[in-house]
């Protein structure tokens, strides 16, 4: 006999989200994560995967995987601290220190694991974060993790970050306090003001800890925001993940040789959660060596993005204020935004909307992200979608 709670809860809790028009379906795509990519036997325009520079399909990676495999198996065996640690894990952490330019760096299975376990292995219940409103759900997670006490700052607000900092400092409460934001946020790809909050870190002694998963690949001509910004050296926990602009899976942090000393004997994924598998570890290797011999790949991403941002905005589009790839489109109220992406999408266009409650009421958008690997045709093809959707809703 199933617990007739818990079907009663799950049976209310789907019924509820599918009458708001909450419920999630999920197309798998018959087809890898490219550029355009096949749901439902129809080819679409892909403009929303997080593979900034298209090496998920890139065959210098998939011979790196292929053959790390071969070598060492499909899976690593054990956590990174009985015997799951290969040479491939310790040449990655080297590699990743060498592109963020930082004494050393840990490796995890993931950027969301990285967040569970990196804040917890520092904070505890006597200490303070404050945390940036707008905040990936996996930070937000890992500093509840923590049971240290979550102060909010406003999204970017500089002045509402420096009046809490004082206040948690002057109050005496807290031992350890830390600022933790993203690099850059992922909703709207504004970037955070990372020379104003490394100042504020400084007047009040503050742990400095940048989650730069939009950011790596991406920013500082491929090193990321904390490099664009020149504070490699400010910064104490230098996040990423290897799962996006990298193309793989994983996560890291990358800092000074004490602090990954003490994650590789505290933070918890590291010590319970097997290693990274050879075969993405190799290609995450490959991704680092072909990032740090070219920005080829990092000028190609950025000339797309600006052509087809200048696109949307010709065409009369509200494109927000993104620093970034990161291309939203907003239409603004809720159900006209999901409308939107589904006459996209019925025109061979797949990029998803996001609505209430990820962004605020009444901010509805259509997010589109230009990678490396889309032709100009494939730019101009989406561009003339828009358009026509755009006329169809009496939005343009
Ligand atoms: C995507 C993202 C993550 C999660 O990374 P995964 O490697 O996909 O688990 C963590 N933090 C931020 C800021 C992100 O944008």
């Amino acid at each position: 006999m199933s617990s007739q709670t818990l079907d009663k809860f799950l049976h209310e809790g789907l019924e509820d989200l599918k009458s708001q028009g909450l419920y999630n379906v999920i197309d798998p795509l018959e087809s890898a994560n490219g550029p355009t990519i096949q749901i439902q036997g129809r080819q679409l325009i892909n403009l929303s995967s997080n593979n900034y520079l298209g090496l998920a399909t890139d065959e210098r990676l998939i011979h790196a995987c292929v053959e790390a495999t071969k070598f060492a198996g499909v899976g690593a065996g054990a956590v990174r601290t009985i015997n799951g640690t290969l040479a491939v894990h310790v040449e990655l952490e080297k590699k990743l220190a060498e592109f963020k330019h930082t004494e050393a760096a840990i490796a995890f299975q993931s950027g969301f694991n990285c967040n569970m376990g990196a804040i917890s292995a520092v904070m505890d219940a006597n200490d303070a974060i404050l945390s940036d409103e707008l905040n990936h759900a996996s930070i937000i997670d890992g500093c509840r993790l923590s049971r240290a006490k979550i102060i909010r700052y406003k999204h970017s607000d500089m002045d509402d970050l420096r009046k809490q900092a004082k206040e948690a400092r002057d109050s005496g409460k807290y031992q350890k306090l830390m600022v933790i934001t993203d690099g850059v946020f992922s909703m709207d790809g504004d970037v955070a003001k990372l020379p104003e909050i490394i100042a504020i870190a400084d007047e009040y002694d503050l742990i400095t800890y940048v989650d730069d998963a939009h950011g790596s690949g991406v920013m500082g001509g491929g090193a990321g925001t904390v490099a664009h910004f020149g504070l490699s050296d400010k910064v104490d926990f230098q996040i990423g993940t290897l799962s996006k602009a990298i193309g793989v899976v994983g996560g890291y942090v990358a800092g000074r040789q004490e602090l990954i000393d003490w994650l590789k004997v505290r933070a918890r994924p590291f010590l319970f959660s097997t290693s990274l598998t050879p075969g993405s570890a190799a290609a995450c290797i490959t991704a680092l060596d072909i990032l740090m011999s070219s920005t080829e790949l990092h000028d190609k991403l950025w000339a797309n993005a600006n052509y087809f941002k200048k696109g949307l905005k010709d065409l009369g589009f509200d494109i927000g204020h993104s620093e970034s790839p990161i291309t939203p489109c907003i239409i603004g109220e809720e159900v006209l935004t999901q409308e939107f992406s589904k006459r996209l999408y019925d025109n061979g266009v797949y990029a998803k909307s996001i609505v209430f409650p990820t962004v605020p009421r009444g901010t509805g958008r259509v997010r589109n992200m230009p990678t490396a690997a889309h032709t100009k045709e494939m730019l101009d093809s989406a561009l003339s979608i828009y358009e026509k959707v755009g006329k169809e809703l009496a939005i343009l």
